[in-house]
């Protein structure tokens, strides 16, 4: 039995896992591919306080897990299916056990966002991806397209101009969403070029990408753009198939808590990308881990705050 298991290992649950394993707890972290979440699969990140040259995303999230397991944490490398909440003692089911815990922190963050248009799903690992970090030395000397208009299309556009040609960032309307940081940085890169108002319909080839169709929505042309790669950063969607009608959510997915990341449920709470939040940052992830650990060893002592 487990005093609380906690659901995924991107920065939030690792946090979480820290905490309450430093205070005592006995802490399960349950986590399906490596530790790090989508953070670990970012070359650089700048806005984590304590790095003034940036730090990379996979070293960052090393750490967090190694300070995880210094303090006892016990990991489990499975899926979860699905579980079971309405008694005191909650049941979590994986692939081969099925876990008992007093308690539940859900972290387990997000996924990129299918772009949804036919060639995607076809292409994907023959020139659609949705990680420059993992992808982006195979587009050496090549054009590459980029879609979305968020800080992650933007910064991995960025990135990937340190392999590719030229890099070709598609985005539906003439703002953008990111940070104007971001923007600028992309604006000023020679090796950028952008193509707005444009949405893709398409994405082209016959074995491998070969470009992509393009729509203008001010003026309904269409035309095609030659690119060996098609990056899509389109959003995110919460990582949420486990969950099945019991806890709320929003209509995407991402779970409700109150100001103590409580859920709907006693002694459930949530924490990072998962949540209905502003804001997905490593920052604000870490945060959360801390706040969900604390309310969890409220919680298991008899003195929730909610
Ligand atoms: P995002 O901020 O939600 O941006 C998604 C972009 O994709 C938007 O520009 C959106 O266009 C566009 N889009 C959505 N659906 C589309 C579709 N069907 N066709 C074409 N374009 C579509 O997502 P993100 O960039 O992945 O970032 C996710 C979160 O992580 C954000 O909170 C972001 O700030 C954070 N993040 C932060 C950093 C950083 O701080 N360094 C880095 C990466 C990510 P519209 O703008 O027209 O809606």
């Amino acid at each position: 039995m487990f005093d609380v298991v906690i659901i995924g290992a991107g920065p939030a649950g690792l946090t979480a896992g820290i905490y309450t394993s430093r205070g005592g707890l006995k802490t399960g972290i349950v986590e399906l591919a490596m530790p790090g979440g989508q953070a670990a699969s970012t070359e650089k990140i700048e806005n984590y306080p304590g790095f003034p040259e940036g730090v990379n995303g996979y070293e960052l999230m090393n750490a967090f897990h190694q300070q995880a397991l210094s303090f006892g944490a016990e990991f489990i490398f499975e899926e979860v299916q699905t579980f079971d909440l309405k008694d005191p003692v909650k049941k979590i089911q994986t692939e081969s056990r099925v876990l008992e815990a007093r308690s539940i922190i859900i972290a387990a963050g997000s996924k990129p966002r299918l772009l949804g248009v036919p060639g995607e799903e076809f292409f994907k690992g023959r020139g659609v991806s949705y990680c420059a970090t993992c992808d982006g030395a195979f587009f050496k000397g090549k054009k590459v397209a980029v879609i979305g208009g968020g800080d992650a299309a933007l910064e991995e556009g960025v990135y990937l101009t340190r392999f590719a040609e030229e890099v070709i960032i598609i985005h539906r309307r003439e703002g953008f969403r990111a940070s104007q940081i971001a923007v600028n940085r992309a604006k000023e890169n020679p090796k950028i070029r952008f193509e707005l108002n444009c949405v893709v319909e398409e994405i082209l080839g016959s074995d491998y990408v070969e470009g992509v169709r393009v729509r203008n929505v001010l003026d309904s042309t269409k035309r095609e753009i030659p690119a060996a790669g098609v990056f899509i950063y389109v959003g995110t969607d919460p990582n949420a198939q486990f969950i099945h009608g019991e806890i709320k959510t929003d209509e995407r997915g991402y779970i409700y808590t109150n100001q103590y990341l409580q859920t709907n449920i006693e002694g459930v709470y949530a924490a990072g990308d998962i949540r209905d939040t502003p804001l997905r940052q490593v920052a604000t992830a870490v945060g959360d881990g801390a706040l969900a650990a604390a309310e969890v060893e409220k919680y298991l002592s008899g003195t929730p705050n909610s």
